[in-house]
């Protein structure tokens, strides 16, 4: 069996002003799919594990990722697309090729030239679809996936994660690769079924430790124990693209059963069911952490530190979470820790602020030297919205280059009680490795405040309070706030009575 592979993954904040292009993304191209791109937290290292223990003959074509960010550059899709549509054609010129199987977020936006932007996902397997007509093809998605009736028209199976933080990304892909392999060995055909509803949900609300995703997540576990179900999904879209698709998604692939009849009855069936489940808890869906605006989460936070002794105390700015696509510049919550800065002075150790993306900073304090004190400004190049420059006397502590997979700069400031992290790349400031390749040990600290939302198991394992600031920013929690202009109406919460049934 021969079987395509590669993949695309990118969630597309179009909010956030950056044009995400080449430099962003991490390319794997060919056999480096196969070798140094089998990284835990990639879905196709499940299809690739699944392929190669069948047995199968693996084409590896491409596969790009990046943090989210802003839409992607349309040059550089184009780019990727045609190398992965010129690999295609030249493995199908040296025999047939049996399947297909990628590994796609479902949520990325390309600039369309026109000022707007398109769906990636379904603009490329539609594409690959042309070239390869006729034989199964398997995709394994993103919880935050948003589906298109391109992508549905192309693809036969998909496969979703079913945990946030997304811990199950491996399991995902063997998912989506042994549907193909099954559809394959027996010869019967991929149906899937698919139900949309008129919701969108905050991604801090999506926790599968809580209710009622963890419900929700159960009964498409559920699902998949009966035959003829492989794979059940739940698709949240993703609340930071102003798009017209944006919805909930329910996707149940099935194969084909005895009858191909009872197959898709099964699989409708089942998708419909999950949707009502899925609608009646609407009005559930809440932040599992505890939640103030940036003022107010401060307040709290140093009540938790200098009242209640406890420590360390976490504080996301939610509304500028890189990982969610934002920018990363944004200085709502910030703001609100320079308007306290005699509070913060008095804190048992400094408040470790993690932190900024600005290239500039970034770049002088490194001009400067560890140990330099100079004067830059922090924040506000890209998000002038909820974001502006301020300027600040700062001392540079630590400077630590070429971190992780998109070779950031890091550099640690200190200014009064302050610790401040500032990357030169777009990248999370959730990564587990980050402070400590600035020798900071987040547990040593009595107030933390991230660029992130929900805590990663790792500082959540370590924090004795976390509160979430509903912070201003291109990921801003508080989704009745934003501005939508192309979302469809009505849609839940955004329109709060919105009816639907099927
Ligand atoms: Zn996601």
């Amino acid at each position: 069996m021969r079987i395509l592979t590669g993949g695309m993954n990118h969630e597309s904040n179009s909010l956030n002003p950056i044009i995400t292009g080449e430099d962003d993304f991490v390319v794997f191209r060919g056999s480096e799919i196969t070798g140094k791109g089998m990284l835990p937290y990639y879905s196709s290292t499940g299809i690739i594990n699944t392929l190669r223990e069948a047995g199968a003959e693996i084409i590896p074509t491409v596969l790009a990722r990046a943090v989210p960010n802003g839409v992607v550059s349309g040059a550089f899709y184009q780019k990727i697309k045609n190398e992965m549509l010129d690999m295609a054609k030249k493995a199908k010129a040296k025999g047939p090729i049996d399947g297909i199987c990628l590994a796609l977020h479902g949520s990325m936006k390309v600039e369309d030239g026109k000022g707007g932007n398109f769906c990636a996902e379904g603009d490329l397997c539609s594409a690959l679809r042309e070239i390869l007509p006729d034989i199964p093809f398997t995709a394994a998605l993103d919880m935050h996936a948003t589906i298109t009736p391109e992508l549905l028209k192309a693809v036969d199976g998909f496969a979703g994660y079913k945990t946030a933080p997304h811990i199950d990304c491996i399991e995902t892909g063997a998912l989506a690769a042994s549907m193909l392999l099954e559809s394959l060995e027996t010869g019967k055909k991929l149906y899937t079924a698919s139900v949309s509803l008129p919701m969108m949900v905050a991604g801090e609300k999506s926790e599968t430790d809580a209710e009622p995703m963890k419900i929700i997540m159960d009964a498409c576990r559920e699902k998949e124990k009966t035959a003829p179900i492989k794979a059940a999904s739940v698709l949240l879209g993703f609340p930071w693209a102003d798009a017209e698709q944006n919805a909930v998604t329910v996707l149940v692939s099935a194969i084909d059963a005895a009858a191909p009849a009872d197959t898709k009855l099964s699989a409708d069936s089942a998708a419909a069911g999950l949707a009502r489940l899925f609608w009646r808890h609407r009005k559930d869906f809440r932040f599992s952490m505890e939640f103030y605006n940036s003022r107010e989460s401060m307040a709290q936070a140093y009540k938790a530190v200098l009242e209640k002794n406890e420590r360390p105390v976490f504080v996301s700015d939610s509304g500028d979470n890189p990982t969610a696509g934002a920018a990363g510049d944004a200085t709502d919550l910030f703001e609100a820790i320079l308007e306290t800065i005699d509070t913060a002075d008095k804190l048992p150790t400094p408040l470790l602020f993690s932190g900024f993306y600005d290239a500039p900073a970034s770049a002088a304090c490194i001009k400067a030297g560890e140990g330099a004190e100079i004067d830059i400004t922090l924040g506000g190049n890209w998000d002038k919205t909820d974001g502006k420059k301020i300027p600040l006397r700062v001392k540079v502590k630590k400077i630590s280059g070429n971190f992780g997979p998109y070779k950031s700069d890091l550099v640690l400031l200190s200014w009064r009680n302050l610790l401040i992290t500032v990357t030169s790349k777009h990248i999370g400031f959730s990564e587990e490795e980050l402070l400590p390749a600035l020798a900071v040990n987040p547990a040593d600290y009595c107030l933390v405040a991230l660029k992130i939302g929900y805590l990663e198991p790792c500082f959540k394992s370590i924090a004795a309070r976390a509160i979430m600031a509903t912070s201003r920013g291109c990921s801003n929690e508080v989704l009745e706030s934003i501005d939508y202009k192309k979302v469809r109406r009505p849609i839940f919460p955004l329109d709060y009575d919105t009816e639907w049934s099927i």
